[in-house]
This record gives C-alpha cells, structure tokens and sequence, in this order.
C-alpha cells in the first residue's frame, strides 16, 4: 500500500493550488454575492490543462489519471465550490462518458473540444418528476427515419447555460417503464433552450439551468451507446461522478478548517486566544480527523477507478462520508469563529451554504446509503423495481 502521491499528481497539485490561491479564492466571495458565474476564468484553466486532466492526450486532454483529476477537483473547491462543481460536472458527467461509451467517431469528435476546455459539458438526466428516481424520467426520443426527435424538459442542469455539449438521457422506448426504455444522446447547445435559471442557497458562482427540447431532431450518429442502454451510461458516470463531489466536500470542508485553525491562534478571550480552550481544541482536532478520514476514502476510490477496479460502493461511501463531513465541519468552523463565522466578513458562512449541496446532487445521502446496503444484503431486496433507484442522480 503507497500513501505517497506520485510526482505528476504532486505537479498538478501544486499547479491547481497556486491558479486557485491566485485566480480564484481572492474573487470567490465577490462572486458569491454577486451569483456570477466567472466566464472569464475558464479558459485560463483551459491554458493550464485543468478542463481536461484526465483525458489522453490523443483527445485533447492532459493525460493524467483520475486521482490527479480528484486532486484538482479538491483544490479548486477550497477556493469556490461552484468552480469545483463546473469543472466536476464538466470532466466526470460530461466528457469522461462520451470517452468511456461512444464510438472512436464519436470520441474524435466530441471529446477534444471539451478536453481543451474550448467548450464546457453538461450532463442532462434530472427532470421535474424524476431526480432520485431517474429511472422514470419522461423526456422522448421518437423514432424520425435514421435518427430522433427529441421533446421534454430537464431541470437543474449545472452548466446549463454555458455548455456547448450535452450528454442527455430520453426515453426511447414509450412502451417500456423504467431505466429499460432510456438512451442516452451527446447534443449541441443548438437542440437546447435554456428556460430559466435557478436561484440557490450556496454554489453561486456556478450556473443551474431548467432546459427544454422542443421538436429537436439528431442523426444516428448522436446516441451514445446501445440504444435502451442510457441508464447503464447515466449510472455508470454517476459511479465514477460521486468521488469527484466527495473531493469538492473535502475541499470545502478544507477551507472551512483553514480558516479557523488560524481564528482559533489570534482571536484572544478571558486573556487567552480562544485555542487554549479545551472545548475548542476538541472542535480542531474532530475537524482535522474527519478531513482525513473523508480524503483517504475519497483517494481510495479514485484509486480503485483509475486501476479499472469495481468503485460504485467505495465511491458511495466516499461520498456519503466527505459530504456530511463537509455539513457538519463547516457548521463546527462557523462555531469557532462565533457571531464573526455567521457575518459575511469571514467565509466560512458561503462554506457552510456551499456543502450542503453535496449531501443532495449526484445521489443524495438516503441513495448512497441504499447503494451501500444493497451491497450488503444484496439485490434480492429490490428485485420489485426495474427503475434502480438507488443507483440514481
Ligand atoms: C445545484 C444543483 C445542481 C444539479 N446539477 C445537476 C446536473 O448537472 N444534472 C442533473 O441531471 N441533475 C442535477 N441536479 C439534480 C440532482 O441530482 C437531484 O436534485 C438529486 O438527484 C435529488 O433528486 P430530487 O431533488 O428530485 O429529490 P427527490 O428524489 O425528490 O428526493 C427527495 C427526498 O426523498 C429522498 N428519497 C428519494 N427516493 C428515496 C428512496 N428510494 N429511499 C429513501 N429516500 C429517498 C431523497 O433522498 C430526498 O431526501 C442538480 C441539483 C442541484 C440542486
């Protein structure tokens, strides 16, 4: 067993840390307050070869491997969160299923653009009835000599807005109920309308939209994957998406433990600094252990996907771990700081705002927590259902 990281993921380490200490924690509250999403940022990070670490370079990308892609995720969000999650949704949801599923056609095609960040990705599947159960979404493929037409709407979609390529899920098969009947299609911002966009409790800096099809109609050439296989493409990412939110948590959670490790040396009560306090050295020292603990399960499922290992469980336990770590240490920072951690002087306010989300998007908590039962007791315990729905968005 090697702890170590190896030099190239140090480098892309390092480069991660020092773009984000320089270009982005010194705006991230500005684009809090002002919910801007920072178009001027990307391609900067494009330059640098973070909008596609983990692609080959045969695609465009930088040829790293997905621990280095999770370290660059977790360096991000200690800056901001919504960077960390544009450029998640981007990477993980967006380009890494058209690698994993589509044709050599297809990954020519649609991969180099987004690995050179010369457009961003966005990833489809949630609809306003269908989020856990994302098995039952309505969105409709109908069949158009050779290709389809596509009709229905998709809410919450991060990088909505920006993204020139979609990975999107429909039902192609009206007669089949479930995750049977789905497939999975790569569309250009052309087949889209964006509707509206949301307004939310933290990631401000990062763009939610609601989108429509309306009459879109797509050649053979845009299904990705067997078509009725959408949901094992939709999973399959999603398995691999959840290390990369446990790492944005852990970043956050980073952040959060930053700030007030250094309160807890300078703020003085009663004649000490508030650090020679027994109650809150214990809040430290939980922080600095849960951080930990959340890294190393995160590390261990990138590890395990990057080798080409089963991770769907590890990645659930990661994930479910980092994320209530985030939620609960980040509320244990503000704590630190007392009325100064509830004001918008200091951040660990828009920390505490930002990791919530984690606990909800690409599985929520309840779903990690049935796809790691599951694999405990087994399947036979679902067999009722074809939808799949702890193994969903
Ligand atoms: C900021 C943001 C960004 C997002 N980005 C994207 C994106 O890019 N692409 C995309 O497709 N989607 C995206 N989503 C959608 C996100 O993945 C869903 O919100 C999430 O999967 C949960 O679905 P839901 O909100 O419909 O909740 P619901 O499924 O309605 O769940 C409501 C509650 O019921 C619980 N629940 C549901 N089913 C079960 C069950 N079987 N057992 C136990 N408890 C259950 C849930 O855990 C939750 O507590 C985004 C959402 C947000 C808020």
């Amino acid at each position: 067993m090697d702890l170590e990281l190896t030099p190239e993921q140090r480098a892309i380490q390092t480069l991660a840390r020092e773009v984000a200490e320089a270009e982005i924690a010194p705006h991230a509250g500005a684009w809090d307050r002002e919910h801007r999403f920072p178009d001027e940022l990307y391609p900067k990070l494009a330059e640098l070869g973070l909008l596609g670490v983990c692609v080959p370079e045969e695609y465009g990308g930088a040829g790293g491997d997905f621990l280095s892609y999770v370290l660059v995720l977790e360096e991000l969000s200690r800056a901001d969160a919504g960077v960390g999650v544009t450029v998640a949704v981007h990477t993980s949801a967006a380009t890494l299923p058209i690698l994993a599923f589509g044709t050599e056609e297809q990954r020519a095609r649609f991969v180099p653009p987004l690995a050179r960040g010369e457009q961003l990705g966005a990833f489809a599947l949630t609809e306003p009835g269908s989020g856990s159960d994302a098995g039952s979404l309505r969105t409709s493929a109908a069949r158009d000599g050779d290709g389809w037409v596509l009709n229905g709407a998709k809410q919450w979609i991060t990088n909505g807005s920006r993204a020139g390529t979609f990975v999107l899920f429909a039902r192609t098969d009206p007669t089949t109920a479930g995750a049977r009947g789905i497939s999975c299609f790569v569309l250009d911002a052309e087949h889209v309308r964006i509707t509206r966009e949301e307004e939310k409790l933290g990631l401000n800096s990062s763009t939610t939209s609601d989108l429509v099809l309306e009459g879109a109609r797509v050649e053979r050439d845009r299904l990705l994957h067997e078509e009725g296989r959408g949901f094992t493409v939709a999973m399959a990412t999603l398995d691999g998406g959840r290390i990369g939110i446990a790492a944005q948590a852990v970043g956050i959670a980073q952040a959060a433990f930053d700030v007030a490790s250094r309160y807890a040396r300078e703020r003085e009560q009663f004649g000490r600094r508030i650090g020679d306090f027994q109650a809150i050295q214990t809040k430290l020292a939980n922080m600095a252990v849960e951080i930990d603990a959340a890294r190393l399960l995160t590390y261990r499922a990138a590890w395990l996907k990057q080798e080409g290992r089963p991770h769907a469980v590890e990645g659930a336990k990661a994930k479910l771990f980092a994320s209530e770590m985030a939620r609960r240490q980040t509320a244990e920072a503000i704590q630190v700081l007392g009325g100064y951690g509830y004001t918008k002087e200091f951040p660990v306010e828009r920390y505490y705002r930002d990791a919530k989300i984690t606990e909800i998007y690409e599985g929520t908590s309840e779903i990690q927590r049935l796809v790691i039962a599951r694999s405990i007791l087994g399947r036979g315990l679902r067999e009722d259902r074809v939808t799949a729905a702890p193994r969903s968005s």
